[in-house]
């Protein structure tokens, strides 16, 4: 293992599937295409960041904390993993969300149902707010860890190089051959410098091509992915350096921005889940296959190339009025 240095707590349920997507595949004409199943990692509806927090809640504890703060967009898969990890281990979480106080739908719900306490930030810096809210819990006593936004620095990307060990032994229990690439959606960067270092690492031929959310290339490649993937191989004292020429990201499929779901993401959400019944989000994954779909149909991504694309979360999400409404009038036409 290259991640066993760290400390690590269980929390997701591992490995998570690999599985073909044949039905899929013969939509797309000629593509392979496998799923890896983060969405299914199990802790209170899943995804990327409870990986993550099996290294962040055991950084947590280590330092004696008795709370974990973070912060994130309203409907943050990340806050909610987070809520759910503070309460399986016995922390109070603490999330400071962007914007003002809305409705209890989707993620936010369930942020209240596991015990979180929420710090709207209202139309401040988010980063302001969180200073503050590390500085409050502390004069009320209590013992704070603040865990960065999406659990992205080098100890939550350790997570995703774990994550590739995993992918190598199923592959080679199963005796399938590497993937040509991994197409996924990047965004604060851990899931992606964690895919870079761990393909690296094992010599993978395979190309880890993030499709970003929010992001031009040129920053989310070089000072954000590049610089965590460089920090974390130092960390775990491998070789390997990062920078644009090696960290593979697109960003043609931002749409009108962060969470907001466009007709690309509406039919990469209604084709996986008529062809294979794999339920995407509308901010992140349906952000990827909208871009996985497109880059097939232009032939960027060539006929007979194995891809895995590699499902990160984001269910909950689906129930936030304002995506579900726009998901129902697609659908009843
Ligand atoms: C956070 C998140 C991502 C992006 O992962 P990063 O490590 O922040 O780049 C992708 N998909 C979903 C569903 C997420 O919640």
């Amino acid at each position: 293992m290259l991640t066993e240095k760290l400390p690590r707590i269980q929390l997701a349920h591992l490995p998570t599937p690999l599985e073909p997507l044949p039905r899929l595949s013969t939509a797309l004409g000629g593509v392979e295409v496998w799923i890896k199943r983060d969405d299914q990692t199990g802790l209170a509806g899943g995804g990327n960041k409870t990986r993550k927090l099996e290294f962040l809640i055991a950084a947590a504890k280590a330092a004696h904390a008795d709370t974990v703060i973070t912060g994130g967009a309203p409907q943050s898969n990340h806050c909610r993993q987070t809520a759910a990890a503070a309460a399986k281990t016995g922390l109070r979480a603490v999330l400071v969300l962007g914007g003002t106080p809305e409705t209890a739908t989707g993620n936010i719900l369930l942020d209240t149902l596991l015990g979180a306490e929420i710090v709207w930030a209202g139309n401040r810096p988010r980063d302001t707010v969180m200073a503050e809210t590390v500085a409050a819990q502390k004069a009320a006593g209590h013992t704070p860890y603040l865990i960065p936004y999406g659990g992205s620095n080098f100890i939550g990307a350790a997570a995703y190089v774990a994550a590739v060990d995993e992918l190598a032994q199923q592959l080679a229990e199963r005796q399938l051959p590497p993937f040509d690439r991994i197409v996924f959606a990047s965004s604060s960067g851990g899931t992606h410098a964690g895919l870079a270092v761990g393909v690296a690492a094992l010599e993978l031929p395979t190309q880890v091509l993030g499709i970003s959310i929010d992001k031009p290339e040129v920053e989310l490649s070089g000072e954000i992915v590049g610089a965590l993937a460089t920090e974390t191989a130092q960390q775990l004292g491998l070789p390997h350096r990062f920078n644009r020429e090696n960290i593979f990201a697109n960003d043609g499929y931002m749409g009108l921005g962060y969470g907001v779901m466009g007709d690309g993401e509406r039919e990469a959400i209604a084709l996986f889940a008529r062809t294979e019944a794999i339920l995407l989000d509308p901010v992140y994954t349906g952000r990827a296959a909208a871009g996985l779909i497109d880059l097939i149909r232009q032939g960027k991504i060539a006929p007979g190339e194995r891809i895995l694309f590699w499902h990160t979360g984001g269910l909950p999400a689906l129930f936030a009025p304002q995506y579900a409404a726009k998901l129902a009038e697609k659908n009843h036409q």
